[in-house]
């Protein structure tokens, strides 16, 4: 049977459950500690306060990263699978016009605009 394949179906759902409910448990804490280091810390100038997760700083994107993007999105398309690409990178696109436009309006209508 299929469902004898799994790895850890010997074990039975109750226990799948459980080390889920713990690995939750392990990234609630680890989310906790990360709130409580980035409230210690001094605010950034963005006025931030975890430097971890700023990305006021981050430098805009260059046409070489659009680029790169655009042919990444075109390889894997090209492999029938669907890029997920940041929505930064798909005004970009977009701002482009031509063939990259054309892209960018796919790639929107085929996640049903949910860019992240
Ligand atoms: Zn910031």
């Amino acid at each position: 049977m299929i469902d004898d394949e799994r790895p850890g179906a010997e074990a039975g759902p109750l226990s799948a459950g459980t080390d889920a409910c713990q690995g939750n448990a392990a990234i609630r804490q680890q989310l906790s500690r990360l709130r409580t280091a980035a409230a210690r810390c001094v605010p950034l100038d963005c006025g931030c306060r975890d430097p971890w997760r700023c990305t006021c700083t981050e430098p805009p994107l260059s046409e070489v990263v659009v680029d790169g993007w655009r042919d990444s999105a075109v390889h894997i398309l090209s492999a029938g699978l669907l890029p997920r690409l940041p929505i930064e990178v798909l005004r970009a696109l977009y701002r482009r016009g031509g063939r990259d436009r054309v892209l960018a309006e796919m790639l929107h209508d085929a996640i049903g605009g949910e860019a992240t």
